[in-house]
C-alpha cells in the first residue's frame, strides 16, 4: 500500500523534532503535526525559558557579591514585566528556528492537533494522512492533585506568563522543578516558602546533595516546610489566597505554584483506535526499540515516562530515526550515567549512581567528599559552601557516581560524565592534573576516603 509519508509524528517537541529532523536526513518522507507550540516543552515553557529565569535571579547574588570586589552600586531595581517580555522575545526567535529547521530538512509541518484514526492513519484538522510509520512524542503535561480551590493555583505552565512577580509564593513539591522555581522566586524577591509531603525533597537524589542543599536554601533565607501538604485552597476577600495545610495550620500567599510532577500527553489522541497500550503507571507502553503494543507506531520522550530530560528524549528521536531509515547507523540508547542538573541556587550536578543506590547495588563503597568556600566567596561575607562528592567501588577503583552541589554544577558535571561513559576510576581521577584555581579541581584532589 502507498502511504502518505514515511513517517507521521505527533508533537514538535525535543524528540518529535531531532526524530523527523534526521529521518528526512535520511530520506524519509516525514510530516509533523504541533498543536501548541515548535519546539515543544523545553522551548517554550520547559528548559530554556527556566533557565532565562535562573539566570536572572543569579544576578541578585552577584549584586550581593559586587561590594566584596570594591563595586559600589546604586540600589537595584528589577522588573519582572522586562525579563519576561525580553524571554518571550527569545522564545519566538526559537520558534522560529525549530520552523526553518523542519522546513529546511523536507519536512511537512502541519498545524493542529493529531489524532490517530487507526494504526496507520492520522487526523489533523478534518484532514487525514496515512504514514507508514507513527512516532506518538506527545510530552507530558503538569499535574495538580484533585483538592478543592486547585483552580486557583497555577504550574510551571503559567509562571512563565504571570503579569506581575507575586509578593509571596508558595510552592509545592520536592522534585526539580519545585526547587527550582523555588529558587527564581526567591532569588528575584518573591518571599519564598516550598512545602514537601515527604521529610526531605529530591528524592532520588545523593543523601549528602540533598541535605547540603536544605541547609545552603535554608541559609538564603528560603522557608522549607517538610511533611506538609495543602488540604485545600480558598481565596480570600483583599485577593490573596489562603493554603489549609493537612495538619490544620493556614498559610496566606499571593500565589500557589503545584510542581507536583506530569502526566503523560495523551488528550484526546485517539489511541482507543490503535493498538496501543498504556503501562501500570499510566505512561505508552513500548519496547526496547520505542515500538507500542501496535506494530507501526512509536513512541518517544515524555509520553513513555522513562527518563523525562530533553536531552533524552533528542537520544531516542535520533535511535527511531536511525532504527527505520539508517539501520546500519543504529545504535541503542544508553540509559547509564545520564548527567543531570537541577538548576537551583545553587545549582546541583549529578552523574552516576549515589552512595545509597551503590550500597543497595551490593558495592563495597568508598565515599569521598569535600566542602569548601568557593574561593570566589573570600572577599565577600556569603558564607555559602560547595559540596562535591565521589562513590567509588572500593574493589574495581571505578567511579560511580559524581555528584555537586555548588555554582556551575551542571557545566562541571557534563565533563565527568564523559569519564564515567569511559569507565574511569578513582586513580584516573587522581592521575588527571586540575585546573588551576578551579572550583573543578576538587573533584581530582580529593584523596581521602570520608568514609
Ligand atoms: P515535548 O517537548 O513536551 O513536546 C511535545 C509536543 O507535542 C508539544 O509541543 C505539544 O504541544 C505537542 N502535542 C501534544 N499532543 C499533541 C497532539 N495530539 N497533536 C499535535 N501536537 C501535540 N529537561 C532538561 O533536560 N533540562 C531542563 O532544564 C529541563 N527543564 C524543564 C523545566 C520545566 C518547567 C519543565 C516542565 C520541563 C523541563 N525539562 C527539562 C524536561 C523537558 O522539557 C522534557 O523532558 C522534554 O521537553 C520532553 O520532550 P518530548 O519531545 O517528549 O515532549
Ligand atoms: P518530579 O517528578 O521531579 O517531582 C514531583 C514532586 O512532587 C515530588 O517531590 C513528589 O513527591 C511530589 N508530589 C507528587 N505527587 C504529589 C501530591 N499528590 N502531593 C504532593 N506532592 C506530590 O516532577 P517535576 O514536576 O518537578 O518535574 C517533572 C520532570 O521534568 C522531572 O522529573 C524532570 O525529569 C523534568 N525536569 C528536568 C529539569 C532539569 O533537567 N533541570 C527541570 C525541570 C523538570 P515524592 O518524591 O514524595 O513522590
Amino acid at each position: 500500500m502507498a502511504y502518505d509519508f514515511d513517517l507521521f509524528v505527533i508533537g514538535a517537541g525535543s524528540g518529535g523534532v531531532r526524530a523527523a529532523r534526521f529521518a528526512a536526513g535520511f530520506g524519509a518522507k516525514v510530516a509533523v503535526a504541533e498543536s501548541r507550540y515548535l519546539g515543544g516543552t523545553c522551548v517554550n515553557v520547559g528548559c530554556v525559558p527556566k533557565k532565562l529565569l535562573v539566570y536572572g535571579a543569579h544576578v541578585a547574588d552577584e549584586l550581593e557579591q559586587a561590594a566584596g570586589f570594591g563595586w559600589t552600586l546604586e540600589e537595584g531595581h528589577f522588573d519582572w514585566g522586562t525579563l519576561i517580555a525580553n524571554k518571550n522575545r527569545e522564545i519566538e526567535r526559537l520558534n522560529g528556528i525549530y520552523r526553518n529547521l523542519l522546513v529546511n530538512s523536507g519536512v511537512t509541518l502541519l498545524q493542529g492537533h493529531a489524532r490517530l484514526t487507526g494504526a496507520n492513519e492520522v487526523e489533523v484538522e478534518g484532514q487525514r494522512y496515512t504514514a507508514e510509520h507513527i512516532l506518538i512524542a506527545t510530552g507530558g503535561w503538569p499535574q495538580v492533585p484533585d483538592i478543592p480551590g486547585k483552580e486557583l493555583a497555577i504550574t510551571s505552565n503559567e509562571a512563565f506568563y504571570l503579569k506581575d512577580l507575586p509578593r509571596r509564593v508558595l510552592v509545592v513539591g520536592g522534585g526539580y522543578i519545585a526547587v527550582e522555581f523555588a529558587g527564581i522566586f526567591q532569588g528575584l524577591g518573591s518571599a519564598t516558602t516550598l512545602l514537601y509531603r515527604g521529610d526531605l525533597f529530591l528524592r532520588g537524589f545523593d543523601g549528602s546533595v540533598r541535605t547540603h542543599l536544605k541547609e545552603e536554601l535554608e541559609k538564603r533565607g528560603l522557608d522549607l516546610q517538610f511533611n506538609a501538604d495543602i488540604q485545600r485552597i480558598d481565596k480570600l476577600e483583599d485577593g490573596s489566597l489562603k493554603a489549609t495545610l493537612k495538619d490544620g495550620r493556614e498559610l496566606v500567599t499571593d500565589c500557589v505554584f503545584y510542581a507536583t510532577g506530569r502526566r503523560p500527553m495523551l488528550d484526546n489522541l485517539g489511541l482507543e483506535n490503535t493498538g496501543v497500550e498504556l503501562d501500570e503507571r499510566g505512561y505508552i507502553r513500548v519496547d526496547p526499540q520505542y515500538q507500542t503494543t501496535a506494530p507501526s507506531i512509536l513512541a518517544i520522550g515524555d509520553v513513555i515516562g522513562r527518563v523525562q530530560l530533553t536531552p533524552v528524549a533528542l537520544a531516542e528521536g535520533m535511535a527511531v530515526a536511525r532504527r527505520l531509515f539508517k539501520p546500519e547507523q543504529y545504535r541503542p540508547v544508553d540509559y547509564q550515567n545520564i548527567p543531570t542538573a537541577v538548576f537551583s541556587q545553587p545549582p546541583i550536578g549529578t552523574v552516576g549512581l549515589t552512595e545509597e543506590q551503590a550500597l543497595e547495588a551490593g558495592h563495597k563503597v568508598q565515599v569521598f567528599e569535600s566542602r569548601f568556600r568557593a574561593m570566589k566567596l573570600t572577599l565577600t561575607d556569603i558564607q555559602e559552601k560547595t559540596l562535591m562528592k565521589l562513590v567509588v567501588d572500593a574493589e574495581t577503583d571505578k567511579v560511580l557516581g559524581c555528584h555537586m552541589v555548588g555554582p556551575d554544577a551542571g557545566e562541571i558535571i557534563q565533563g565527568l560524565g564523559i569519564a564515567l561513559k569511559a569507565g574511569a576510576t578513582k586513580q584516573q581521577f587522581d592521575e588527571t592534573i586540575g585546573v588551576h584555581p578551579t572550583a573543578a579541581e576538587e573533584f581530582v584532589t580529593m584523596r581521602t576516603a570520608t568514609r
